[in-house]
């Protein structure tokens, strides 16, 4: 296996390459034992109204420590589950783990706060994926406004009759729908016709040059207008600084999330925010 770029070599993948894709098949590996041996955990990140700062809600976002791997960081790990198919064992792990958490903290706490939980697209593509949901919600007693579904806009540009069932199924149970990173995935918008959606998050990347980069300032505001005119909330990700914060707010979009207002954190940290301005 000769060096890369050396003359005459014949070289299938580079050094780099070779590396990332034996990484991933140890990631692969380690992850089919990591539901066994409870190697997932949850954390939760705020999400608050821009109105006043104060928790909305949160989201769940994955985490994972593997013994020899150590913290692998979901980006790495979730299109990995995707395409083995583990990520439909691994989301019910975390429906499961969010409606104790919901539960909990609406009984012990007396305490309403909606938790959102992202939903891959090989997820919705399980038929029975709504049906096992709103089973297990209504076996908890959970009310369908206390989770939230993100999914994002290329599970929706999928075409699959099945989504679409699925979307409908959760619409009528009242359970809401945010697409995730909005305004990275397909351009067209024909979907937001079609399914019963309930609110856009925009992405990060359209956030982190606000407000002074103009292309980001023009996007950020069009997708305001487009979401008010359609009826629809909007969540901004990714907020950084005071800034950004304030444009959003004086822009009419309602919700926000990102390091400035809190990092992700432990559902014991996330009880001593409530009712507390994030700012
Ligand atoms: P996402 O759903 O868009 O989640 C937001 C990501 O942005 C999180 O990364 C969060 O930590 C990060 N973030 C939040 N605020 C800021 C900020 O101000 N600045 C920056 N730079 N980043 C910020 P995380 O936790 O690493 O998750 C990455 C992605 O992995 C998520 O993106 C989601 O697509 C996926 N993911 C996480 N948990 C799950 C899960 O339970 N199931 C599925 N299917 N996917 C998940
Ligand atoms: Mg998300
Ligand atoms: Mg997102
Ligand atoms: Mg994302």
């Amino acid at each position: 296996f000769a060096g890369q770029g050396e003359p005459g070599a014949i070289c299938y993948f580079n050094k780099a390459e070779s590396e990332s894709i034996s990484e991933n098949l140890k990631i692969e590996s380690s992850l089919r034992g990591a539901l066994e041996n409870n190697e997932f955990s949850l954390l939760y990140q705020p999400i608050v109204n821009l109105e006043d700062a104060k928790l909305a809600g949160v989201e769940a976002l994955l985490r994972w420590h593997n013994k020899e791997l150590g913290s692998v960081p979901p980006d790495k790990f979730i299109p990995i589950a995707e395409r083995n198919g583990l990520i439909v064992a691994i989301g019910r792990w975390v429906q499961q783990e969010v409606c104790r958490q919901i539960k909990c903290w609406s009984t012990q706490n007396s305490w309403a706060l909606p938790v959102a939980i992202n939903v891959a697209a090989a997820e919705l593509l399980q038929p029975e994926f709504s049906t096992n949901l709103i089973q297990r919600m209504e076996a908890d007693g959970i009310a369908p406004e206390l989770l939230w579904v993100e999914v994002t806009e290329f599970s929706l540009a999928s075409d699959s009759p099945t989504v679409d069932e699925n979307l409908a199924l959760l619409s009528k149970a009242q359970i809401r729908v945010h697409i995730d990173d909005f305004g990275t995935g397909y351009s067209s918008l024909s979907y937001l016709q079609r399914m019963p959606i309930s609110s856009l998050k925009i992405d990060r990347s359209f956030i982190n040059g606000l407000p002074h980069n103009n292309q980001e300032l023009a996007l950020t505001r069009s997708i305001l207008s487009m979401s008010s005119d359609l009826g629809l909330a909007t969540v901004a990700e990714g907020i950084e600084n005071r800034q950004q914060y304030d444009f959003l707010r004086d822009s009419g979009c309602k919700m926000g999330q990102g390091f400035l207002l809190a990092r992700p954190l432990q559902a014991s940290e996330i009880e001593g925010l409530r009712d507390r301005s994030l700012i």
